[in-house]
Parts: C-alpha cells; sequence; structure tokens
C-alpha cells in the first residue's frame, strides 16, 4: 500500500484492504499471484491526477485494470471520511461510521481486482460486474443500501454511468441480491466466474446452463419482489 495519509489511516485501509481480500478469495476461490498495490492519497486532486480525470465526484475508490497486468486500486482516503461527516452524507448514504464505508469500498473493489480482467471489464454489461462487487461490499461490511427507483429495471450501462448513477447501483445490487437468494451464493457465483472468464460469450444461456432459469424468469421474478417489498 502506498498513501499519504496518516499512519492510524494507513493502518486501518490496510486492515480493511486484508480482510476483503480473505473474504473475496474465500467466496469466489480467486487468488492474486502478486501483492496488490492500493494507492491511498489524501488529497482530492491526487486522487483525480492518479484517477486521470478532474471528474471524481461521487468516486470514493477505482480499480484500474490494465490489459496482461494485476489491477491496482486507487482510494480516495479523504472523500471516504468526508462522505459521512460532511454535509452531503445523507445524500446518497445513510449515517454510518466510515469504517463501514471504506470497507465496503474497499471489498467492491477487491472484488473487481480479484475478478476481472481487461476483457471481462470492456465486454459484461455494468449491472453484472458493478452488481456483483456492489453485492460483495455490501455482504462483507453489513452495510446495506436500498434503491430509491420506484419500478425495478436491469439498468443499461448508459444508466450505470449516468446522472442517476448512484442508484442504478443499487438497482443492479438488488437484483444480483436476488439471484443469490433464489438460486444460492454457490450458483450465482459460479454463473459470475464463468461470465468474467468468457466475457465475450451469451450471457443468457449461461444463465439458463448455471443459474437454472432464463434471464427473463429471472428478471420478471426479481421485479415482482421488489414491486412487493415496497
Ligand atoms: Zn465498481
Amino acid at each position: 500500500m502506498v498513501g499519504d495519509v496518516d499512519e492510524r489511516q494507513m493502518a486501518d485501509i490496510n486492515g480493511y484492504v486484508s480482510q476483503a481480500v480473505h473474504d473475496v478469495s474465500t467466496v469466489t476461490g480467486a487468488r492474486f499471484s502478486r501483492e496488490l498495490l492500493v494507492l491511498a492519497p489524501r488529497s482530492e486532486a491526487e486522487f483525480a491526477r492518479i484517477y486521470g480525470s478532474s471528474n471524481v465526484a461521487d468516486i470514493q475508490a477505482d480499480t484500474v485494470i490494465v490489459a496482461g497486468k494485476q489491477p491496482y486500486i486507487v482510494f480516495n482516503a479523504g472523500r471516504s471520511i468526508q462522505m459521512v461527516s460532511g454535509p452531503s452524507a445523507t445524500s446518497t448514504m445513510p449515517q454510518v461510521n466510515s469504517a463501514q464505508v471504506s470497507r465496503k469500498v474497499l471489498t467492491h473493489e477487491v472484488f473487481h481486482a480479484l475478478t476481472l480482467t481487461y476483457a471481462a471489464r470492456r465486454h459484461l454489461p455494468l449491472w453484472l460486474t458493478e452488481g456483483f462487487a456492489e453485492w460483495a461490499g455490501q455482504k462483507f461490511s453489513g452495510l446495506h443500501l436500498t434503491p430509491k427507483a420506484k419500478r425495478a429495471a436491469l439498468p443499461s450501462n448508459a444508466d450505470m454511468s449516468g446522472s442517476n448513477a448512484v442508484d442504478a447501483y443499487q438497482v443492479a445490487t438488488s437484483f444480483v441480491r436476488y439471484i443469490v437468494k433464489t438460486c444460492g451464493q454457490r450458483k450465482a457465483i459460479a454463473f459470475y466466474s464463468k461470465a468474467v472468464v468468457h466475457p465475450t460469450g451469451s450471457l443468457a444461456a449461461l444463465a439458463e446452463r448455471e443459474l437454472g432459469h432464463s434471464m427473463p424468469t429471472l428478471v420478471a421474478g426479481w421485479q415482482h419482489a421488489y414491486q412487493s417489498s415496497r
């Protein structure tokens, strides 16, 4: 881990990352071939510089995936603390402690770093890659977020990066949670793992084979459950 946050925060982040690597490895069976690099800049400007964009509003972390290289994580260390103490804290997150937010964010990124390849990130729909990562982040941090959307519809890639992206992430996560609940965690992870290995294959055929249900059946079941939980 490399960063300029204070020693205490550095130790905390290191602890969350180690725990996340353990949790995600246990659930997916994936392992790093080398140690995971985590960059933790204190200032938002430095985060934006490493992240490669000045538009970092709402971005707490990212996993950088380059073809043929082991992914690394950039963690917006200053922002994750601000999010829970700043004036806008309640807009996207309930009042929670920063440790829980950091754990959720870092487990989400570790899930990406451990399971995604460059091709998988390029070809697979965002609801799948982000939904599973966020499911893992929420599961292991215990920080469960509920989508605000009135109706459940699988978010498109445009939805996942548009102005309503924060909620689209939670809608995608809700679908993944439904798959896990309906088909079981083992089957859900087998479906995800096979999808990331062959990212250009048919997701519909994979769902039939690994989950035992067609995608339309799963989506309809989820929409029904979503509606009745409101
Ligand atoms: Zn993500």
